[in-house]
C-alpha cells in the first residue's frame, strides 16, 4: 500500500496545538485523533511474542497467538520461519485493530542474568540482525509497522530509567548498533523505540548523536521514533535530537509541553512539522489513516498460526546431548515417569511487557498423555520439596523411560529486574542430580528463556533446551521426544560453565549509576575464545537425530577485491537414517588468527558472518550458497584526526614508535588487506573446514552508502 494523502498539505492545514497533540499518546496505546481533518487514532500493541492488544493496566485481556520467545526464535537460525511467525503476530495485531507492533527487541545477550534475555535473539549481532530483518519483513508485509527496540545499550534492568550504559564507540558500532543498522538499512523498519537507560551519560532522545546523526544522517531512516513507555526525555533537547513521539500520554516532554516550547521560541515550528509529517507518512503508507481502531473482540485462533508456531517451537528446540536415548522408542515402553515442576506448569513466555494471554495452554504432561493414549502410562511428580524428590526417585526407578522437565518461569525471567543467579530455582538441581544418578538414561529438559548452570549436564542420558516456546511448547516437545520431529535448534547464545566466566562478570549489573561495558568487543563466544575459557555448550551447538557431512567448500574466487563479494558453496549430505536439519555456520578469522594479545588492533578470534539452514532426507545432498561482502572482513575505526599533527610534534621523529598504517583520519569501516580464514562448521567450536581467502582491503573506509549484509 502506498501513500494516499498529501501529507504536506495535511500538516500545513493544522494548528500548532493539533500538531503538538500528535507528538504524544492520548493514553497507553493510542495516538491522538484529529477528527476535523479525518485523522484517526492509531493503536499500538506489544510485543515480540504475541499481540497483547490495548489493555488498561498491561494485563492481557483478549487472547493472542503466542509464538516462541526471541531466544527460541534465535535458536531456529531460520529467517524464513521467523518471518512467518512474525506475520502471525502481525495478523493478530490487525485483528485487534493495532497498526504498530512494539517489536522486535534487538538488544544483545551481554550477560545471562539480564531479566529480558528471553526477549532478545542472541549474543551475536549478525544472527540478531538477520532474524530481526526477517521479523520486520513479516510484520510490515501485513500492513503493520514494526518497531525495532530499544536503541541502545539496554542490556540490564538495573536502575533502568536512569543508569548510563558506558560503551566505547567501536563496540557500539561493531556489536550493539548492528541489528538496528540492519533493521533500518536492510529491512526498512518504519518505527524505532529508544531505550530507558542513558548511553554515555545522556538519554538517547536528548542527544542528536544517535537519532539525528547516525540513524537518520548515516543510515537514512525514514520512519518515526518513539520513547519507551514513560521513558525520560527533555522537551527542547529531544525536539532537536530527532524524537517524534512520546509514549504514553499524558504529556511530560512533548504534546502541550512541546507546543509551549515552540511558542516560547525554543523549538522551531518546522521541527514540529517534521515530526508530524514523519508519523503521518508512515501511518498513511500502511493505510492506517483510513482504518480507525477496532474493538478487540474474539480474535481468531487460526489453524495456520498454530502450525507455524508449532514448527517454530520444534525448530528452536536444541538437543544439547544425546547418548542414544532420544527419540524415545515408545514400542518398548509401558510406563514413563514425567518429573519436575515444568512438566505440569510449563513456562511458555517471559514476564513484563512481552506477556500475552495465549489462545490456549497445554502442559507437557497433558500433551504426552494425549499422544500416547492408554498404551503407555505416564506418571508424574513435580518434586518441589525434599519428600517431593524421594517420590520422584522411586518413580524413576520403576519406569521404562524417565523425562525430567525443569526450568524457570515468567516470574524468574522478567522485564523490570535481573535474575540473581544462573542456577535453577529451588531444589531443581538437586532433583536432576538424583534422577540422573538413579537412571543414567534420564532425559533432562530445560524450560528456561536464558542459560542456566546445568552442573549435572554430563550425566544426563539426553538433554534438551526448549526456551519459552509459546503456546505450542508442549506439542512441540512431545513431537521431539517421540521422534515425530527432528530438534532443529542451535544455540543462539553460549551456555557458560560458570557465571564467573561470563564476559560481563564484574561489570554487571552496575554501580554509581553506570553500567560499564568493560568487556568491549568480546561478548559471547568472542570472549570465551579470546580467553580460552571452557564453556558448557558452545555458541551454535545443537544435535540432530540424524548425522550430516559438511563437504569441501568452494569459493567463487581465492581473492576478494575491494568492492567485491565472495560466494561460498558448501555441499551438505544427510549421512544418517532420518530426515533432519543442519545449520551451516560461516565464521571469519582475521589475518594472524586474531586475539586480544597477538594483534595490535583487537580482533575477535573469529566472528559469525553468514549461516544457512538446510533440511535433508537420508542420503540427500544439497549445496548451500552463502555470500560475504567486504563488511564481513571489516572493523570500525573511531580514527584520530589529530594523529598526524601529534606525530609531527614528537621530540625524535625518527624513533620507530608510530606506524602510520595503524592510524586513519576518518572514522568508518576499514578492511585491512591480508590472508583471512573462513571457518565453516556446525558450531563455533565444531569447524569442518577452514579455507584461506586473500582480501585486498585498502587504506580508505568502505563506502558508507553501501548497506551492510
Ligand atoms: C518496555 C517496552 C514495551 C513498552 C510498552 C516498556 O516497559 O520496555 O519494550 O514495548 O513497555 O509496553
Amino acid at each position: 500500500m502506498g501513500p494516499v494523502r498529501d501529507i504536506q498539505v495535511l500538516v500545513s492545514g493544522m494548528t500548532l496545538d493539533e500538531k503538538a497533540s500528535l507528538t504524544v499518546g492520548v493514553d497507553l496505546w493510542n495516538t491522538a485523533a484529529i477528527s476535523r481533518l479525518g485523522i484517526p487514532s492509531v493503536k499500538f500493541t506489544d510485543g515480540p511474542n504475541g499481540a497483547r492488544g490495548a489493555t488498561a493496566n498491561f494485563l492481557a485481556v483478549s487472547s493472542s497467538v503466542c509464538i516462541p520467545c526471541a531466544t527460541a526464535l534465535g535458536a531456529t537460525w531460520d529467517p524464513d520461519l521467523v518471518e512467518q511467525a512474525a506475520a502471525a503476530v502481525a495478523r493478530q495485531a490487525r485483528d485487534k485493530g493495532a497498526r504498530v507492533l512494539l517489536a522486535p527487541t534487538v538488544n544483545l545477550h551481554r550477560h545471562p542474568l539480564w531479566g529480558r534475555n528471553f526477549e532478545a535473539f542472541s549474543e551475536d549481532p549478525i544472527l540478531t540482525a538477520r532474524l530481526a530483518v526477517a521479523y520486520i519483513r513479516g510484520v510490515q508485509d501485513q500492513g503493520v509497522v514494526a518497531t525495532v527496540k530499544h536503541l541502545v545499550g539496554n542490556e540490564t534492568e538495573f536502575e533502568r530509567y536512569t543508569s548510563s550504559s558506558v560503551i566505547d564507540e567501536r563496540t557500539m558500532r561493531e556489536l550493539y548498533l548492528v541489528p538496528f543498522e540492519h533493521a533500518v538499512r536492510v529491512a526498512g523498519v518504519l518505527a524505532l523505540m529508544t531505550s530507558y537507560n542513558r548511553v554515555n551519560g545522556a538519554h538517547v532522545p536528548d542527544t542528536p548523536r544517535f537519532l539525528r546523526d547516525v540513524v537518520r544522517g548515516e543510515w537514512g531512516f525514514q520512519g518515526f521514533v518513539m520513547t519507551d513507555w514513560f521513558g525520560l526525555a527533555k522537551t527542547v533537547d529531544a525536539a532537536g535530537a530527532g524524537l517524534d513521539l512520546e509514549m504514553p500520554g499524558p504529556a511530560r516532554a512533548f504534546g502541550t509541553e512541546l507546543a509551549a516550547a515552540v511558542r516560547a521560541g525554543l523549538v522551531e515550528e518546522a521541527e514540529l512539522d517534521n515530526k508530524v509529517r514523519r508519523m503521518l507518512t508512515v501511518f498513511d503508507g500502511i493505510g492506517a489513516l483510513d482504518d480507525p481502531p477496532l474493538k478487540e473482540e474474539n480474535p481468531p485462533d487460526r489453524p495456520e498460526d498454530r502450525e507455524i508456531t508449532r514448527r517454530a517451537a520444534v525448530e528452536s528446540t536444541v538437543l544439547l546431548a544425546n547418548r542414544g536415548v532420544l527419540p524415545l522408542q515408545t514400542g518398548a515402553i509401558r510406563r514413563i515417569a514425567l518429573l519436575g515442576p515444568n512438566a505440569d506448569r510449563p513456562a511458555i513466555m517471559g514476564g513484563g511487557s512481552a506477556t500475552v494471554k495465549p489462545h490456549y495452554l497445554l502442559s507437557p504432561l497433558a500433551a504426552l498423555r494425549q499422544r500416547l493414549g492408554d498404551a503407555v502410562e505416564v506418571v508424574h511428580e513435580a518434586a518441589e520439596g525434599p519428600a517431593g524428590i524421594d517420590r520422584a526417585e522411586s518413580l524413576a526407578r520403576d519406569a521404562d523411560a524417565v523425562v525430567v522437565i525443569v526450568g524457570t518461569d515468567s516470574k524468574v525471567e522478567s522485564e523490570g529486574y535481573d535474575r540473581e543467579t544462573m542456577d535453577l530455582p529451588g531444589n531443581q538441581d538437586d532433583l536432576v542430580r538424583r534422577i540422573v544418578r538413579e537412571n543414567p538414561n534420564a532425559v533432562v529438559v530445560v524450560n528456561s528463556g536464558s542459560p542456566v548452570t546445568m552442573p549435572w549436564a554430563a550425566d544426563a542420558g539426553a538433554l534438551l533446551q526448549t526456551w519459552f516456546s509459546g503456546q505450542e511448547h508442549a506439542n512441540a516437545l512431545v513431537d521431539v521426544l517421540l521422534g515425530d520431529a527432528d530438534p532443529g535448534g542451535r544455540l543462539p547464545t553460549t551456555l557458560p560453565l560458570l557465571l564467573e566466566h561470563t564476559p560481563a562478570f564484574g561489570n554487571f549489573p552496575g554501580e554509581s549509576s553506570q553500567v560499564r561495558y568493560g568487556e568491549g568487543l568480546l561478548v559471547g563466544y568472542r570472549w570465551y575464545e579470546a580467553r580460552r575459557l571452557p564453556v558448557r555448550f558452545p555458541f551454535g551447538h545443537g544435535l540432530s537425530y540424524t548425522t550430516f557431512e559438511i563437504g569441501t567448500p568452494r569459493l567463487s574466487s581465492p581473492r576478494l577485491e575491494a568492492g567485491g563479494r565472495l560466494r561460498i558453496e558448501v555441499p551438505v549430505t544427510n549421512t544418517g537414517t532420518r530426515r533432519g536439519s543442519e545449520v551451516v555456520q560461516v565464521y571469519v578469522a582475521p589475518p594472524g588468527g586474531g586475539s586480544a594479545t597477538r594483534e595490535r588492533r583487537l580482533r575477535a578470534v573469529k566472528e559469525l558472518k553468514a549461516f544457512a539452514k538446510v533440511r535433508l532426507d537420508p542420503g540427500e545432498t544439497a549445496t548451500v550458497g552463502l555470500e560475504l561482502g567486504e563488511r564481513a572482513f571489516a572493523y570500525y575505526d573511531v580514527a584520530d584526526e589529530d594523529w598526524a599533527l601529534l606525530a609531527a610534534r614528537r621530540a625524535n621523529p625518527s624513533a620507530h614508535v608510530h606506524d602510520s598504517s595503524l592510524h586513519h583520519r576518518k572514522a568508518g569501516w576499514y578492511v585491512d588487506g591480508g590472508a583471512y580464514r573462513i571457518h565453516i562448521g556446525r558450531s563455533s567450536a565444531d569447524i569442518a573446514h577452514a579455507v584461506a581467502v586473500d582480501v585486498a582491503g585498502g587504506p580508505e573506509p568502505l563506502d558508507p552508502s553501501v548497506p551492510p549484509d
